[in-house]
């Protein structure tokens, strides 16, 4: 596969897109780092507004042979959403609309660039709840996290994203829109396309829309913590709430070292012996 833009490829997209395909150097800076601490300078960026221009791009990208490199809020840790062979980063961060949130159905549609924390405070306001919850959900996409299957503290008691998507929109990478999955909570005929995208980190398509399962917003939640003297008796602790028909919704264990460092910014309001906090 060729590396590079071509003249003719670069002027489709500027006549597709407009003021959305970026060429400028300050601008493809933006998009040419994540979490990770690599850097690669892609050398275009785009940013589609609907399905329908991904599929334009991915098509030109088979015409004219250059790498394609969906890319959500560039928090990966791992370079995914870096251009590390060239090409056009695609910056899915223009399809941001939530269109729909059903509480009948306990479904929402929402585009892949929607963040994870306006999304969740939207549906809080309706009494509705999203459990995924990567730490960096208030900087990261549903978009991101659905390519990632990312999950959190939450997925404890309530799983990881794979486990809330019910339906996918995705453009292949020939350009086709296909849709699999279903918008209902029963879903068992058929091959599980769902769980073949979720996860697959944009190498099998560009993801544009999603079918997300909900559940109503718990009634009340509480935060507990409890101090052991060994990190043994944390974990029997933690084994006992369990077995004793208790699952919270997240639980964390922090240990002596964890306590030190935690100790250096902030007051060290435990009993002295404390060796675990659960
Ligand atoms: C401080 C911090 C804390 C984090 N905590 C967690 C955590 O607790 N749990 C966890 O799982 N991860 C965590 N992460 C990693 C990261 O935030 C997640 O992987 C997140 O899901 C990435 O979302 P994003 O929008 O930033 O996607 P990006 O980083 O932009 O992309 C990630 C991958 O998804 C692909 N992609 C993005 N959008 C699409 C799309 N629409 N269609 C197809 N492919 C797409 C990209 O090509 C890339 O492979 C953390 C990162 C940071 C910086």
């Amino acid at each position: 596969m060729s590396t590079s833009l071509s003249a003719r490829a670069r002027q489709k997209l500027r006549k597709l897109l407009k003021g959305r395909f970026l060429e400028a150097r300050k601008d493809l800076l933006a998009y040419a780092f994540d979490a990770s601490g690599l850097t690669y300078l892609p050398e275009a960026v785009a940013v589609p507004a609907n399905a329908a221009e991904v599929a334009a791009i991915l098509k030109l990208a088979n015409e004219e042979n250059f790498p394609v490199i969906p890319r959500g809020a560039g928090t990966a840790t791992t370079g995914a959403p870096l251009a590390v062979a060239g090409g056009l980063v695609l910056s899915l961060l223009g399809l941001n609309r939530i269109l729909e949130i059903n509480p009948d159905d306990l479904v929402a549609v929402v585009e892949p660039g929607v963040f994870n924390g306006t999304f969740k405070r939207e549906l809080a306001e309706r009494g509705l709840f999203y459990p995924p919850d990567p730490a960096s959900y208030e900087f990261s996409t549903l978009g991101g996290n659905v390519a990632t299957c990312a999950g959190g503290p939450k997925g404890l008691k309530y799983g990881v994203t794979k486990d809330y998507v019910l339906g996918l929109e995705v453009v292949l990478p020939t350009g086709e829109i296909v849709f699999c999955g279903r918008r209902t909570m029963k879903g068992v005929v058929g091959y599980d396309l769902v769980s073949l995208i979720v996860g697959s980190e944009g190498t099998l398509g560009v993801i544009t829309k999603m079918v997300l399962k909900l559940l109503p917003k718990p009634p009340a939640t509480a935060s507990l913590a409890v101090y052991f003297e060994r990190i043994t008796q944390a974990a029997e602790g933690f084994l006992a709430l369990v077995k004793g028909g208790l699952l919270p919704a997240a639980a964390e264990l922090l240990d002596a070292v964890t306590l030190q460092a935690v100790a250096r910014f902030f007051p060290k309001d435990w009993p002295e012996k404390t060796r675990a906090l659960l």
